[in-house]
C-alpha cells in the first residue's frame, strides 16, 4: 500500500486520509488533541473523540461513530478502529486494501492510563507509527512511583501554607493527574477548559475524585489544575504563594522545571516511551515501519539496526509535493 505524507496520512490507492491537517472531504480523525482536529465534513472517529471534538467547538463535520473493532466499509478499503490508550476515545486505525494491512497507530501508549481505555494493539503488514520519545533515553519511571511524588508533592505545598498549582494538557493529562489524586485531604479546582473536557469524561462513564470548577478570583484552599499559558492570566498573579509543576513526559529532560519555570517537574506521559514503542513494532509483527513525529529519524535507524524495514514518513519538499513520497 503507497503511504504519502500529505499534511497528514494519506493513503492515496483507498484514497484515505487519516488525521488530515487541512479541511477535507472525508477524514478518519484518531483522537481530539487540537493538532488532529479540523473542521472536515465527514469524520469517522470514536463516540468519545467526536464528544470530545464537539465540546472543543468543531461541530461542521458529520461524525461517523464506529463501535471499536466494528469495521466501516470505505470504497474498496474497510477501515477499523481498535483503542490506542493515549487519551479518552483515542483510536489506532487499521486499513485493509487488496490484502494489505495497513495499521495507523495516532497517539498511542501501551502503559494503562486510569482514564483512558487500554491499548489493544492488532497485526498488520505496514505500521504508521508516532515516535514522539523515539530515543532511548526516553524511559519513563514506574507511574505508581511518580503518582505518589506527585500527590507528595501537593501535600507538602499545602503544609507549606502554598496553593499547589499543576500545569497539565486539559485533554488527556488533566484527567489522568484528577484521577491520581482520588483520597487526598484537600479539594481539587479545575480551570475551565479541564472543567470542560471533565465532564465529556464522565459523560462516557469515567468516575474521578470530587472535582470543583475554578472561578478566576476566588480565593483557593486546594490544588489548582490548569493549562500552562495560565501562569500569564491576571487571576493567577492574584492566587498569592503558589508552588507550581508540570506534568509531561518531557520532565524526564534535564532541567525540565528549570526550562518550565516550575517548582517541580513529573515525568507522566500520554505517549508511549521508548521500549513500548519497540513493544508496539513487536507486537504489530510488521515488516515495514514507517515513522512520524518526534525522533522518527532516530527510532527508524534504530528499527533498521535491528534488521528491520523502517523509514520516517517525512513531509515532501512544497514545490514539489509528490516527487519525494514514499512508496511501499
Ligand atoms: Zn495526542
Amino acid at each position: 500500500m503507497r503511504i504519502i505524507h500529505d499534511h497528514g496520512v494519506y493513503l492515496p490507492g483507498p484514497g484515505l486520509r487519516l488525521d488530515p491537517q487541512r479541511p477535507q472531504p472525508f477524514a478518519v480523525v484518531t483522537h481530539a488533541h487540537s493538532d488532529h482536529v479540523q473542521a472536515h465534513d465527514e469524520v469517522v472517529a470514536t463516540a468519545a473523540t467526536a464528544a470530545l471534538m464537539r465540546r472543543r467547538g468543531v461541530t461542521r463535520p458529520r461524525f461517523r461513530t464506529p463501535q471499536l473493532h466494528e469495521p466501516v466499509a470505505y470504497g474498496a478499503a474497510t477501515v477499523t478502529l481498535y483503542p490506542a490508550g493515549h487519551v479518552l476515545g483515542s483510536a489506532q486505525v487499521l486499513v485493509e486494501w487488496e490484502g494489505s494491512r495497513c495499521l495507523y497507530s495516532g497517539d498511542f501508549k501501551l502503559r494503562h492510563g486510569r482514564t483512558a481505555e487500554p491499548a489493544e494493539v492488532p497485526e498488520a503488514d505496514v505500521v504508521i507509527m508516532e515516535t514522539t520519545f523515539g530515543k532511548p533515553r526516553y524511559q519513563l519511571p514506574p507511574v505508581p512511583e511518580v503518582e505518589e511524588r506527585l500527590r507528595g508533592f501537593c501535600r507538602q505545598a499545602m503544609a507549606d501554607g502554598c496553593t499547589p498549582v499543576l500545569f497539565c494538557y486539559s485533554l488527556g493529562k488533566g484527567q489522568e493527574v484528577l484521577a491520581i489524586l482520588e483520597g487526598e485531604p484537600y479539594p481539587i479546582y479545575l480551570q475551565n477548559e479541564h472543567w470542560d473536557t471533565t465532564v465529556v469524561y464522565r459523560e462516557f462513564g469515567v468516575s474521578f475524585p470530587e472535582h470543583r470548577k475554578f472561578q478566576p478570583g476566588q480565593k483557593l484552599d486546594g490544588v489548582l489544575l490548569c493549562a500552562q499559558q495560565c501562569r500569564k492570566a491576571a487571576w493567577f498573579q492574584r492566587l498569592g504563594s503558589v508552588r507550581t509543576a508540570c506534568v509531561t513526559g518531557w520532565a524526564l529532560d534535564r532541567g525540565a522545571a528549570y526550562r518550565y519555570r516550575t517548582d517541580a517537574a513529573f515525568p507522566l506521559s500520554d505517549h508511549a516511551d521508548y521500549h513500548e514503542l519497540l513493544e508496539y513494532v513487536r507486537l504489530t509483527r510488521a515488516d515495514r515501519v514507517y515513522t512520524l513525529h518526534g525522533f522518527a529519524e532516530e527510532f527508524a535507524g534504530d528499527l533498521r539496526r535491528r534488521g528491520l524495514w523502517a523509514e520516517p514518513l517525512r513531509a515532501p519538499p512544497a514545490a514539489a509535493p509528490l516527487q519525494l513520497s514514499l512508496f511501499e
